[in-house]
């Protein structure tokens, strides 16, 4: 004798075994995505390179094959087939200068100097801050991890902010890349890591905001970084130094599969003048979590009449140092405050900020710890 509700619904016993598998098994998968949204992301997004290669590919043998049924032209392999990269390599291989180019301390760094390459060696093994040190010690690197060139006058003076939290292994790495890579482009630099205390969830824009007012209170910078720590640029060409517009610098990473996610991207490394940074009122400090502040730096940024520029090809290409970190749970309230990015523009950002850091220079970087709470940028209603 079945039960009632069972005779009613008509429904056997398998299919009610499918359901609850079926069941579970959509809400573990976002349950997934909720807390791992940094390797969801990543997952989702090859799949959808896949697809964007595969049509490229489809696309290049067509053309090919449309030359070389047509009699008239030579598939010689100069003229390439629209859509490849022929434009990337005229980009990336002009206008670098001779090796016996001579600099003097009195005149502004050239910004494509001839000892940057291109290419760099990459070593992501684990190494502790005090053997970078060691190793760096005669490369006049000084307290906080301020360098300037002297035998030519910078053209830029960038503080490099990195958020922060739990990533200590990936300190080093960071630096045995980047300290080389900024002297190599004649760049005046400090580091600045801006590591969240506490126990909310992490906040890298709100990072960001007190990492830009403490920088400021340091040096006259004219050119702030906001760097990802986990972000290894694979070009010493991919230049540091900010300009007219805007900056993003990650454009192609591996994680990504080296293509851009979306045109909006705005996310890893981005760089802004003093002066730009302010005029847009700094970072959104509302986003509790994984996702959506670089979306809303880059409406602010647009509201504001800015345009994005971006390195050429693929100067714009960045490794990540792997990691068995899960991050941070995704900020699911990301889509309505993107949705209010200019009615909060002013709102919230630089201008409503409090915050008690403490501060402890070190030799590479100077530390700024900081313990943040919604309560220190409030915003009144609009
Ligand atoms: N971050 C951190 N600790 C965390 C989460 C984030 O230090 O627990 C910093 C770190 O600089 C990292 C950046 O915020 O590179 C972006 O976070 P994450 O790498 O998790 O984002 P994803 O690369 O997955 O988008
Ligand atoms: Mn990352």
């Amino acid at each position: 004798m079945r039960p009632l509700f069972r005779r009613l619904l008509r429904v056997s016993n398998r299919s009610i075994f499918a359901f609850i598998f079926f069941f579970s098994l959509s809400s573990s998968c976002l349950y997934f995505v909720y807390v791992a949204p940094g390797i969801a992301n990543t997952y989702l997004f090859m799949v959808q390179a896949q697809g964007i290669m595969l049509r490229d590919n489809v696309r290049t043998i067509g053309h090919m094959l449309r030359q070389y049924t047509n009699k008239n032209s030579t598939l010689n392999g100069t003229d390439y087939p629209d859509g490849t990269n022929s434009t990337d390599f005229t980009a990336q291989s002009t206008m670098y200068l001779p090796e016996n180019f001579t600099i003097s301390p009195h005149l502004p760094c050239p910004e494509k100097l001839p000892f940057m390459r291109g290419s760099t060696d990459i070593n992501m093994s684990e190494i502790t801050l005090e053997e970078i040190h060691q190793q760096f010690s005669d490369l006049g690197i000084g307290p906080g991890g301020h360098w300037k060139p002297t035998d030519c006058t910078p053209r830029w003076k960038v503080a490099l902010l990195i958020p922060f939290r739990n990533r200590h292994e990936h300190l080093p790495i960071f630096f045995r890349h980047l300290i080389p890579m900024l002297q190599r482009q004649r760049l005046e630099f400090s580091f600045y890591v801006i590591e969240q205390a506490g126990t909310q969830t992490f906040n890298r824009a709100m990072l960001f905001n007190v990492g830009f007012k403490e920088a400021m209170k340091d040096r006259n910078w004219d050119c702030v970084i906001f760097h990802d720590v986990d972000h290894i640029p694979e070009s010493d060409r991919n230049y540091y130094g900010c300009g007219e517009m805007p900056r993003h610098f990650a454009t192609k990473l591996d994680k990504y599969m080296y293509i851009l996610p979306y045109n909006e991207f705005f996310g890893g490394v981005s760089g802004l003048t003093v002066e730009q940074f302010r005029k847009i009122n700094g970072f959104p400090n509302a986003f509790w979590g994984w996702g959506g502040e670089d979306d809303d730096l880059w409406n602010r940024v647009h509201y504001a009449g800015f345009n994005v520029s971006r390195p050429d090809g693929d100067l714009g290409k960045y490794k990540s140092i792997p990691h068995h970190h899960r991050g941070e749970v995704q900020f699911l309230g990301r889509y309505k405050l993107l949705r209010y990015s200019k009615e909060r523009q002013y709102l919230d950002g630089l201008n409503n900020l409090i915050y008690a850091p403490n501060i402890i220079i070190d030799k590479l970087y100077k530390n700024i710890t900081v313990n943040l709470v919604p309560e220190l940028a409030p915003v009144k209603d609009y």
